[in-house]
């Protein structure tokens, strides 16, 4: 058996380094530092197995429950071979100190607050690792506010308000971002308390799941157990029939019992396909409304973003922007991703308005409500660097087919409105760190080498064409 690490130059001490990194960008900030920093890589084995030490069984039943998925992704996206990540206990470690580290006997669970503390995430998806998803970066205007003061509302007196609450709106509007911003007030402010944001598609599978299992008691037991439930993308729910009753017996109990329930949907109540003895329950809380952003929402929220990205765009330029730009905020943002990335491409500190309509005009006039799916993006890919479906979204990690599946996923994740498990799902069943970590690795690229820059702007062309 060859011997991976000679074989390979992979050092264990730069291998865990770079994977630090790699979790820092996925994770909320200074967590992975703290939550890692007791362990240690202990070897890596000539058959592809990564062993991290930590200083005992509680530690390792912690960090295998709540993070091996995740390390186990970043190892695998900076490692050029395939490793398997395996936890091991060394009792060593406490009394013999960390390299650098002080010799104190705190555990990982007085480290840190515990770890998703009040929030499980069960659609784990990338807004719910986004520190900016918060009350306090939501902006506000006439088309919103009514929604944002309910959700606060909700999240400052949990149960004892508007129950349910029901948010609907369109697609990429701040739905998702005011149910993750519930999350995150309740979990600051109420530690105790349980959250569950979920939306309804991996509610249902994980209800299905379980039965195959027939572990239902134990579905049961962790929803009904809840202070406060999310649940996105209430309309997917139609197409679960069968097991809808499973939603509303949950929400039922919930009810009974006082427990504050949030459900966003990209359409009106009224309009969803469901049983009326189901869409009557929603009528006993208060029903929200997001509109489409006006000009100066959007200038508000261009504004923010750009600050946020540590980017200058000129006044006006930013306005023409907000002028140009689909009311959908996430196809907004995407557009200002482009012209940035445009713009460091070529050197540049700021950008006006001639360079937005040098940058990007195609994107600015075409981006509006086009349905762009993944099958789409992946085929195209697929076209464009000559590989095939399968090798697409299997695991081979040969660098020619490896770039144009991370071409793949970062277009999926710009292009398309899907959570990053789900995008994961499309490729084969990959985590959802995994697409994470390929979408920023291309958006990098993007401000650096100027023929990836022109393949996306190329792709992204064809498949909005496409789309028409
Ligand atoms: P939805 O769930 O309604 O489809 P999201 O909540 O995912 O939309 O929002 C899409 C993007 O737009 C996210 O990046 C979100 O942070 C951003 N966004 C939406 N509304 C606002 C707002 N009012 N202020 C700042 N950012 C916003
Ligand atoms: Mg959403």
């Amino acid at each position: 058996m060859p011997n991976i690490e000679m074989d390979t130059n992979l050092n264990k001490d730069e291998l865990w380094s770079t994977t630090l990194d790699a979790l820092e960008s996925g994770l909320p900030e200074g967590r992975p530092r703290i939550a890692f920093s007791r362990m240690y890589p202990r070897e890596i084995t000539a058959d592809g197995r990564f062993i991290l030490a930590v200083a005992n069984v509680f530690s390792q039943s912690w960090i295998e429950r709540s993070y091996l998925d995740t390390i186990s992704a970043a190892v695998n996206e900076v490692s050029p071979v395939s490793l398997t990540v395996e936890i091991v206990v060394d009792e060593g470690i406490v009394s013999d100190g960390l390299s650098g580290q002080s010799q104190d006997t705190v555990d990982l669970a007085d480290v840190i607050s515990p770890p998703a503390a009040a929030v499980t995430v069960d659609a784990a998806d990338r807004q719910v690792y986004d520190p900016k998803l918060t009350f306090d970066n939501f902006v506000t205007g006439d088309s919103n506010q009514f929604a944002r003061n309910a959700a606060l509302a909700v999240a400052e007196q949990p149960g004892l308000k508007y129950n349910p609450l029901f948010i609907w709106g369109g697609s990429g509007l701040g739905k998702t971002h005011l149910l993750l911003s519930i999350a995150s007030y309740v979990r600051e402010n109420y530690p105790h308390k349980k959250v569950i944001y979920t939306t309804s598609a991996d509610f249902m599978n994980e209800f299905v799941t379980h039965s195959l299992k027939q572990t239902t008691e134990a579905f049961r037991n962790k929803y009904r157990t809840v202070d406060v439930l999310l649940v996105d993308d209430i309309q997917m729910m139609e197409k679960w029939e069968g097991t809808i009753d499973q939603f509303f017996h949950t929400f039922n109990h919930l009810q009974q019992y006082g427990k504050q329930v949030v459900i966003a949907s990209d359409r009106s109540p009224r309009s969803i396909n469901m049983d009326e003895r189901y869409t009557s329950r929603f009528n006993s809380g208060l029903q929200v409304d997001i509109q489409p952003p006006p000009f100066e929402v959007r200038l508000a929220i261009l504004r923010q973003y750009t600050e946020r990205q540590g980017f200058t765009i000129e006044p006006d330029a930013l306005s023409y922007i907000a002028e140009k730009a689909p009311s959908n905020i996430r196809e907004m943002e995407g557009v200002v991703n482009r012209i940035i990335a445009w713009a460091q491409l070529s050197k540049r500190k700021s950008v006006n308005t001639d360079d937005v309509k040098a940058s990007a005009p195609d994107l600015l006039l075409t981006a509006a409500h086009k349905v762009i799916s993944i099958s789409a993006i992946q085929k195209e890919v697929c076209r464009y660097y000559g590989i095939a479906h399968g090798e697409l979204v299997g695991s081979k990690r040969k660098q020619e087919i490896v770039f144009p599946r991370h071409v793949a996923m970062y277009l999926s994740q710009e292009l398309t409105d899907l959570s990053l498990p789900k995008i994961g799902a499309e490729f084969g069943g990959k985590d959802h760190t995994t697409v994470m970590h390929a979408a920023a690795k291309i958006k990098k690229m993007m401000t650096s080498k100027a023929d990836v820059y022109q393949e996306i702007e190329y792709l992204t062309k064809e498949l909005r064409k496409k789309a028409q």
